[in-house]
């Protein structure tokens, strides 16, 4: 189905932090709670870790598929991360917000910076930041997914990260996913009602007191 539902313009909502802060599982308790919201499924040359499906966590592809979508012009940003890269599609984004529907990123600072260049007016920047440095890594390694050598490498590219937290609009500190969930929805409700984005706000007022006022 592709039936704009105009009655809002749709949202990009950016979720940012370092591996391990939790992102991902708030991206997800997101969209269980919120239907009109759609997960951006990046592309990436990453080999698949245990437990992620192809088309559903990322698209998987080597580098000549990767090339291919570059040269096809079928990214909206791309960024080399961890050795690897990664890039956001365009069509589904351009669906998703033709539809009035939300659509949430998970990238990193470089993705955000590209997609604020290109589509800046809609985009929402959330950067959530750990409680503390041992408990970053402390969840990165409950993940049981990584060797010690790609967890200390991801800790010491963390810092990195983090200081790219003033680019952003929101800063959230993930002490308790579920408060943290709590403040991504508030965001998303407010950024929902800007007068900007509400689609036939004018007409109804027009409606509602007449045109001379
Ligand atoms: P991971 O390999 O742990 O899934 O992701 C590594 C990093 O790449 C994360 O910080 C994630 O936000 C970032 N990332 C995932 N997809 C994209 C994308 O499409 N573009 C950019 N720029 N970064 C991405």
């Amino acid at each position: 189905m592709d039936q704009p539902t105009r009655h809002r313009r749709g949202l990009l909502i950016v979720l940012s932090s370092p591996s391990g802060a939790g992102k991902s599982t708030i991206a997800r308790m997101l969209l269980d709670a919120d239907d009109d919201v759609t997960m951006s499924i990046s592309a990436t040359t990453r080999p698949r870790r245990p437990g992620e499906d192809d088309d559903v966590d990322y698209h998987f592809v080597d580098d000549d598929g990767f090339d291919a979508m570059i040269n096809d012009n079928e990214f909206v940003e791309w960024a080399p991360v961890f050795g690897y890269r990664y890039g956001t599609p365009k069509a589904p984004v351009k669906q998703a917000l033709r539809q009035g529907r939300d659509i949430l990123f998970d990238i990193d600072w470089q993705g955000t910076q590209q997609l604020q260049a290109a589509m800046g007016e809609d985009l929402v920047s959330i950067f959530i930041l750990p409680p503390s440095m041992d408990e970053l890594e402390r969840r990165l390694r409950s993940r049981g997914t990584d060797s010690d050598e790609v967890i200390s490498d991801r800790m010491s590219r963390a810092a990195a990260e983090i200081s790219h937290w003033p680019e952003y609009e929101y800063v959230l500190v993930n002490r308790d996913m579920d408060q943290c969930l709590d403040q991504v929805r508030a965001i998303v409700a407010a950024e929902r009602l800007k007068r900007t984005r509400q689609i036939g706000l004018v007409t109804f007022v027009r409606d509602l007191i007449g045109p001379a006022h």
